[in-house]
């Protein structure tokens, strides 16, 4: 079988855990594909786009800090992509570049698997980011009450417009964690265990969830206090490993079975640990 050519862009991208997912889904559906991760420098992604379809790429998953800006110089962009205004997908078709959001339904699968009800609930973002507006977006459509806050405020009164969310700054993150029932860590404080968006000694509301964007470490300072405060926490690993289900989709036209995705989850979980 023709082997096909995808890779991970962004800067930093060095420690994406994405090549070993994709690299987990070929071999255990022999399906030959070559899956990078490139740095490329945040002013050269047009130029890396526009030689794009000359080139055997099947597709690309986009990471920080290309989320966004990359919106306009694709041909397409898809309605999850549209909703969130972030692209984390590409996909190279008959030299045309069309862009897909597969953060949403990631970060939703691993609450549906949770069983965690959304509607009503009092939903608190921490960043205004590409991630952020995806997560945002997915929490809209769960109908959750909805809450950013930013370490710049008008990146967060942006997003607040944009998905009908109350919008201030990190300063009032402690207070404001007190109080809701979800908590989502979409900075990228924490990663090489350093940082944590939530002031020390932050209180938890009574069987709330402290969920991570942030995948490395397993354990980050804000999952670490959140526990410790009594909530329930969850890590950013099964959100990337089910969105990269979801660019699979994309990509080849059927999803990697869910007996699959558990066994790489764990597999990654081992490395992690
Ligand atoms: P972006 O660069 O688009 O956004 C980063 C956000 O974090 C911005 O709101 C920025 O605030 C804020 N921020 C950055 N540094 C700091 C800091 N030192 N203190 C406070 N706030 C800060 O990144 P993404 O949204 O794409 O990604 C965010 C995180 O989510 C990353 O760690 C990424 O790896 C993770 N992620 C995980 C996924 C998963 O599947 N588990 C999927 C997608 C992302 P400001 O606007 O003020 O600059």
């Amino acid at each position: 079988m023709r082997p096909h050519f995808a890779a991970v862009i962004g800067d930093p991208v060095r420690r994406s855990l994405s090549p070993a997912i994709f690299r987990a889904f070929s071999l255990r559906l022999d399906r030959p594909l070559h899956y990078r991760a490139v740095t490329l420098e945040p002013g050269r992604l047009a130029e890396a786009l526009g030689r794009a379809p000359s080139l055997p790429w099947l597709g690309w998953n986009v990471t920080i800090p290309f989320k966004v800006r990359i919106l306009p110089l694709l041909d397409r962009v898809e309605g999850e992509a549209l909703a969130a205004g972030a692209v984390n997908v590409v996909r190279f078709e008959h030299g045309r570049r069309i862009g897909y959001n597969t953060d949403a339904e990631g970060f939703l699968a691993p609450l549906r698997r949770m069983g965690v009800a959304l509607r009503g609930k009092k939903a608190l973002v921490l960043g205004a980011g590409g991630a952020a507006r995806a997560v945002l977006a997915a929490l809209r459509v769960e109908e959750a009450e909805l809450r950013v806050l930013n370490r710049s405020r008008a990146s967060a009164e942006e997003l607040g417009r944009a998905f009908g969310a109350a919008a201030g700054t990190l300063d009032e993150a402690g207070r404001l964690a007190a109080e809701a029932d979800l908590v989502v860590n979409a900075t990228p404080l924490g990663q090489g265990g350093e940082g944590s968006p939530l002031p020390p000694g932050t209180r938890f509301k009574k069987g709330a969830l402290a969920y991570d964007l942030v995948y490395r470490p397993a354990r980050t300072p804000f999952l670490a206090a959140a526990e410790q405060a009594g909530a329930r926490t969850l890590g950013g690993l099964a959100m990337l490993v089910a969105q990269a289900t979801a660019t699979w989709r994309i990509w080849f036209g059927a999803a990697p079975p869910p007996a699959m995705q558990g066994e790489v989850l764990r597999e990654l979980e081992g490395t992690l640990a």
